[in-house]
């Protein structure tokens, strides 16, 4: 399927996306977060659109970011109220690439089906994509009755975590069969099915892989704060992504106060190409150090090179084709450190305690010169750059 420039699904390759915590109304602050995500490398971006004014800003954030010549596909999140929202705002309705809908809170009671109805109908009327995306934290609770009474009568009940689990998947499903039945195509539906924790995540993806052939967005919901939420991620994502499941990823971190938002956008990145399924910046290898480095330099050595990296990278794509595929090897001592240079494109290893002070550095397997004094760092990153270049 199309999300706005971007194809997701059929074999494409796995996209990463992210998703802004600014307010919507502010379309000031929002422009500015999404332009740093999709620098960042997020390749589609998600804001909430949860009131009149959200909606209204949409178009005003849609012109700021083409006056900063920010092209990415922004994805409409919508919970409640999107069938009001959608009718209100049709410039809203319009600029966004996709609809996120929740078969959880798209409506209650007699009121769902026909207000999940009206934004499967503005998604056709627009020709847009949708994402039906269930989650634990607000699960279909019709559904979860009607699965509670059939366990009643089963000779061998489930237990309440089974009957969440077909509740998040019979809500993603049930509901893709019904936009199917108003008229949106199958090519155009994407579901997920989101959960906290990391065995239940596989569980439920691999269910609802078996069980449709829907293009699907991977994520663990609520994954928590630094290494925790990383850690937990990763767990999960890689599973089911070395499985073949997936089209689409989020890494759902919560941030430091006041810290970047782009850290989920990086972390997403390094998944997928640390799994060899997708190259975004040359890769740093570096030993943990140990007794054998007691200086902090070659740790600094490694951070100054993957800042470099990062910061390089818009650059360095525009103008090489294929450098997302480089390797760099930061070494500490003579024990790994030539044998890890080696097998890099580039690769420096450092001086060990007791060693003499020569770096030797090796340049597509060879060694290629022996830095030493106060300058290995500036003059290592010279030769990275050439290396680029050449
Ligand atoms: Fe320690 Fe050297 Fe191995 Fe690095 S390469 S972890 S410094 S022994």
């Amino acid at each position: 399927m199309q999300i706005g420039k971007v194809t997701v699904g059929g074999g494409a390759p796995i996209v990463v996306q992210s998703m802004t915590n600014t307010d919507t109304e502010d379309p000031v602050s929002t422009a500015r977060q999404i332009a740093e995500l999709a620098r960042a490398g997020s390749e589609l971006v998600r804001i909430t659109v949860n009131t009149p004014a959200a909606a209204a800003a949409v178009p005003r954030i849609v012109e700021r970011l083409q006056m900063m010549g920010v092209d990415v596909p922004i994805i409409g999140d919508f919970h409640y109220n999107g069938h009001q929202l959608l009718e209100a705002e049709p410039a809203c309705a319009e600029l966004l690439a996709k609809y996120r809908i929740n078969p959880g809170n798209v409506g209650f009671g007699k009121k769902k089906d026909a207000q999940f109805g009206a934004i499967i109908e503005k998604a056709i009327e627009y020709g847009k994509p949708v994402r039906i995306g269930a989650n634990w934290g607000s699960l279909d609770q019709s559904m979860v009755a009607m699965l509670m009474d059939e366990n009643h009568r089963r000779a061998q009940p489930w237990d309440a975590a089974h009957v969440a689990r077909e509740a998040l998947i019979r809500s993603a499903l049930d509901s893709a069969a019904k936009a199917e039945e108003i008229g949106l195509p199958r090519e155009r539906i994407i579901l997920s099915a989101k959960v906290s924790g990391v065995q239940e995540l596989i569980a439920v993806y691999r269910d609802l892989a078996a069980r449709g052939d829907y293009a699907l967005h991977l994520g663990l919901t609520e994954a928590g704060m630094g290494s925790k939420g990383i850690t937990a991620s990763a767990a999960a994502l890689a599973v089911l992504l070395q499985e073949g499941i997936g089209d689409t990823i989020r890494i759902s971190l919560t941030p430091e106060p006041g810290g970047a938002r782009t850290g989920e956008v990086i972390v997403a990145q390094e998944l997928l190409q640390t799994m060899g399924l997708r190259a975004f910046t040359p890769l740093v290898t570096a030993c943990p150090g140990c007794g054998r480095t007691t200086s902090e330099f070659f740790q600094e050595l490694a951070k100054t090179v993957q800042a470099h990296v990062r910061e390089q990278m818009p650059l360095w794509r525009v103008k090489y084709d294929g450098v997302e595929n480089l390797t760099l090897a930061v070494m500490g001592c003579v024990v790994n450190g030539p044998g890890e240079s080696k097998h890099a494109n580039l690769g420096i290893s450092l001086p060990g305690n007791g060693e003499a002070p020569a770096a030797p550095v090796f340049i597509d397997g060879e060694k290629a010169m022996t830095l030493r004094g106060d300058h290995i760092a500036s003059e290592f990153i010279g030769i990275l750059d050439d290396y680029v270049e050449t």
